[in-house]
């Protein structure tokens, strides 16, 4: 098993997601914990344990260095959609869902709701930080839930028995509930654990409303929006921002639609929104 790719297609992890918190009256919430029944939560689980393991204090503090100084690659929105669709997997035709169609779904979704224009643009952005992928990063250090780090991982994070490999389970400088930082100190103070979410909310940081900013920068983050693990470490500004991060959630995971977005159709609307708010052309 290759270390940098446990999974055979990131939507594993989207996909296993959608299984431990269920559409609300479609099925049955199932104990996650017996879920080790098909082939690929024997992958997401040892997805998982090699995330655990590996994402300590320092290795983000590291990858922050290398990617935040965003001087990767320059590209307009759209040529980073379709450099991200570029992510194909061989396997698994039938799940297959490409990454372009998936964040149309989720910002068609919001549209149909009514939401505000940045909101929908939100929608089609969110994922857009797994470029991560295509510079060759491998995928538990792109994808996966993210949580803090310098401090005590909750057990309300999946899979949380794997934190036991990483360092700084041990090390008492990060060890303890607060660790590094301090009672309600504001998650601006709190690295997370290193994936997409944290590097597509520096690369939009100066252009988004700060809604559109949390829910970029925290979508993964399910210790918190789902189970409130961490509310010891937020604000004021976090807990308001946060309903947003939860309003957010459903169309990441449910929107999925039989008839996929005509991408082609929808490209004019999408391009006069994009140029609202963003510059022609972004640092990556
Ligand atoms: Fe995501
Ligand atoms: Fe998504």
């Amino acid at each position: 098993m290759d270390q940098n790719t446990p999974l055979k297609s990131l939507d594993d992890w989207e996909e296993d997601v959608v299984k431990r918190y269920p559409e609300p009256n479609q099925k049955q919430k199932e104990d996650y914990r017996n879920y080790t029944d098909s082939p690929r939560d024997a992958l997401v689980r040892n997805f998982y344990k090699i995330n655990h393991q590996y994402q300590t204090y320092d290795f983000v503090t590291a990858k922050q260095e290398e990617f935040l100084g965003l001087n990767k690659r320059k590209m307009s929105v759209w040529d980073a959609l379709d450099y991200l669709n570029t992510l194909v997997d061989d396997s698994d035709p039938d799940i297959e869902l490409d990454q372009l169609q998936h964040l149309l779904q989720t910002s068609e979704a919001i549209r149909k709701d009514g939401h505000p224009d940045w909101f929908v643009l939100t929608g089609l952005l969110h994922d857009l930080g797994k470029v991560l992928c295509l510079y060759g990063e491998p995928q538990w250090a792109v994808v996966g839930d993210t949580y803090p780090v310098g401090c005590q991982f909750s057990d309300k994070i999946v899979y949380p028995e794997f934190f036991a490999a990483n360092p700084d389970f041990s090390d008492e400088r990060y060890n303890s509930k607060f660790g590094v930082y301090y009672e309600n100190c504001g998650l601006e103070q709190v690295k997370m654990s290193w994936g997409h979410d944290e590097y597509l909310y520096h690369v939009m940081k100066d252009y988004l409303p700060k809604p559109a900013l949390y829910m970029i920068r925290y979508h993964s983050f399910y210790a918190q929006h789902r189970e409130e693990a961490y509310s010891y470490l937020m604000n004021a500004e976090d807990r308001e921002n946060f309903e947003w991060v939860k309003k957010f959630n459903p169309y990441d995971l449910y929107s999925k639609v039989p008839v996929p977005p005509d991408a082609k159709a929808l490209r004019p609307y999408y391009e006069d929104l994009i140029a609202k708010y963003l510059p022609a052309e972004l640092q990556f």
